[in-house]
């Protein structure tokens, strides 16, 4: 059964996404691919399209943007050196793809809910013709009530041109949907005044109203395995979102029912 929020046992700072019309979710490769095996995490997944599930039958709009093709690719074709070239990770994007669609595609359907996919290259975000081209496709799969499932497009992106990063493209789709919430689904629960896993001292910064300085130094530098995130991506992602009057969310996905 699909579980709906209740937003009277929810903190006030669920309200934005409990009202939100439009909602983008971003899913990071550290949750989607089981780092072990290089395969998607399942199970995790089917509970995650069960609580997506539950936003549609709440009237709300979902778009996803996730992660993963390198991941599940590189694995696959057996590359295993901790860093791959750019061509490398273009082959295992071109492999991975294929099969993040299709784990997409096994845990939506379940819910009946129709899988699009959507490759997005830098130039359809900063291009204007290509900008409208993409808000026009995608508007049209959220009238037919599809979800789009959005990744970069790394088999063609150069290195020049790329985002690199999902947290700034799902930022930008965001901006460009006019979505009233984002939400990065990521291996850390928000943003810390250093990084958690280095600084005992870290302290948890529940809100950020406006990114200053301050802020932009605390994300500094901080990585995760799997990604290529990190807080500094999800910042620079916040700067593109919130001007465009977007609540954005950091929050931990790892927990089943996230
Ligand atoms: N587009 C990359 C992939 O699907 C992920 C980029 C990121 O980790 O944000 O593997």
């Amino acid at each position: 059964m699909a579980r709906a929020m209740n937003p009277a046992t929810h903190p006030s700072s669920a309200l934005p996404l409990l009202r939100a019309r439009r909602v983008v979710v971003k899913v990071g490769s550290s949750l989607l691919v089981d780092a072990e095996q290089g395969v998607p995490n399942s199970a995790w997944l089917e509970t995650l399209a069960e609580d997506l599930a539950a936003l549609r039958v709440r009237g709300q709009e979902v778009l996803l943007v996730s992660s993963g093709a390198i991941a599940l690719g590189r694995r696959h074709l057996g590359l295993s050196s901790a860093r791959l070239k750019l061509e490398e990770k273009q082959a295992a994007a071109a492999v991975g793809q294929i099969r993040l669609a299709h784990a997409w595609k096994d845990a939506l359907e379940l819910h009946r809910l129709s899988v699009a996919q959507i490759l997005l290259t830098f130039g359809d975000t900063e291009e204007r013709r290509r900008y409208l081209n993409a808000r026009n496709t995608l508007s049209t799969l959220l009238r037919l009530g599809a979800i789009p499932v959005i990744n970069e497009n790394d088999t063609v992106a150069t290195a020049e041109i790329r985002y690199g990063d999902n947290d700034r493209l799902a930022a930008r789709v965001a901006q460009m949907m006019s979505a009233d919430c984002l939400v990065l689904l990521s291996d850390v629960d928000g943003l810390y005044s250093a990084d958690p896993r280095r600084d005992p001292a870290a302290r948890f910064i529940p809100d950020v109203h406006s990114i200053s300085l301050d802020i932009e130094r605390m994300a500094g530098g901080t990585t995760s395995a799997v990604g290529s995130g990190g807080m500094a991506t999800k910042i620079a992602a916040a700067k593109i979102a919130i001007p465009a009057g977007c609540h954005m969310a950091v929050a931990l996905g790892r927990e089943q029912h996230v």
